[in-house]
């Protein structure tokens, strides 16, 4: 197969094209390098399996010859960096899409899309199942994302029911390991590098809020088997072991041997209480639960974060 993955300079485009070329396919990586950095697909230079193109999405997207699949990864993905990219991140998940399902029609080709759980909002169902409709507040600063990933769900849907074309959508819960930019503000990536420096450990709020992490590894091989399954209702991939902030941050330092203290900042408006997926249906369609647990997945990552910040 011949893939195009939008976003392949980011954190999980990069790791999505390691995995397409390890299973024998060819890859076109495409970004804008808004938030990504070739630093990340730096070591498939020279594959012959592999093709860069600088482009941004939310304008027409050519791509010459055969494709077989497009994944659609391209967006600001941190809070700190949508907050501050709001209309680049609406008209990467409403054009980019509709630019991205045009290539996948005109090419034949299968279309994934990298939806997220933030679609679910600031839940009030506990876990969330794929079946909840969420609670999102669509003119919060965080609804340039939520609703940008409610569009490119629904235009997925209506381009798969209309025009036919075969599509899958997970819905992506946090994940983290190496290639995490450092100050893309993501609580993971924040929290090893600031307990490198032996900073303080900046927690939003009281601490109590709760976030599902999963590693990387995990998550990757979840959207693997969900592009070649015949499943197109969106698709919970995420690690349901739930952790409070507070819990994560005392984590790090114990796991780093940081001389780093906690320090309470305020939390951001809107900031989801708690999320963790239910995966009953990953599990059951697709044969998949994560096999690495936290401290694992966050020794792995401390590890590349300090060759980065030493
Ligand atoms: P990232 O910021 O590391 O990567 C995103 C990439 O998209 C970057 O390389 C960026 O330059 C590129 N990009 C953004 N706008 C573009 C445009 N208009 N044209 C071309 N390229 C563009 O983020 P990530 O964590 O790798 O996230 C990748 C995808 O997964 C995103 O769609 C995100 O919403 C989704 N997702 C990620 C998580 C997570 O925990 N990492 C959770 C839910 C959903
Ligand atoms: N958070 C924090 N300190 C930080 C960064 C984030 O306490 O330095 C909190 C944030 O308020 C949220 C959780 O950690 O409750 C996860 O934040 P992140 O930005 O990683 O992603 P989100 O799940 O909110 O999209």
């Amino acid at each position: 197969m011949r893939v195009l993955i939008t976003g392949a300079a980011g954190f999980l485009g990069s790791h999505l094209s390691d995995r397409f070329l390890a299973e024998g396919h060819e890859v076109v990586g495409m970004d804008n390098l808004i938030t990504g950095s070739p630093d990340n697909f730096a070591h498939l230079i020279g594959n012959p399996g592999f093709q860069f193109i600088r482009h941004d999405v939310s304008n027409f997207i050519y791509v010459a010859g055969q494709v077989d699949g497009v994944l659609h990864f391209a967006s600001p993905a941190s809070p700190v960096d949508y907050l501050e990219l709001p209309i680049q991140t609406l008209k990467v998940g409403s054009l980019g899409t509709h630019n991205a399902l045009g290539l996948a029609k005109a090419k034949g080709a299968r279309f994934f899309l990298a939806s997220t759980s933030e679609v679910y909002g600031d839940p009030q169902v506990h876990p969330q199942p794929e079946s909840y409709w969420g609670h999102v507040n669509p003119v919060g600063p965080r609804g340039v994302y939520d609703e940008a990933k409610r569009f490119a769900e629904a235009i997925t849907m209506a381009c798969h029911r209309y025009h036919g074309v075969d599509t899958r959508i997970v819905r992506i819960f946090n994940t983290y390991g190496p290639r995490m930019r450092p100050g893309d503000g993501r609580v993971v990536s924040n929290f090893i590098v600031q307990a490198l420096r032996h900073e303080p450990l900046t927690v939003y709020g009281d601490g109590s809020q709760t976030r599902s992490f999963c590693y990387v590894s995990d998550l990757v091989d979840g959207i693997y088997r969900l592009f070649l399954s015949d499943r197109t209702e969106p698709t919970n991939v995420g690690n349901p072991n739930e952790f409070t902030v507070q819990q994560l941050a005392e984590a790090v330092i114990r796991l780093t041997g940081s001389r780093s203290r906690i320090e309470r900042h305020p939390l951001p408006t809107d900031d989801p209480r708690v999320r963790k997926p239910d995966i009953t249906v990953a599990r059951s369609v697709l044969g998949w639960e994560p096999a690495v647990q936290l401290e694992a997945g966050l020794q792995r990552t401390i590890e590349y974060f300090r060759r980065l910040v030493s």
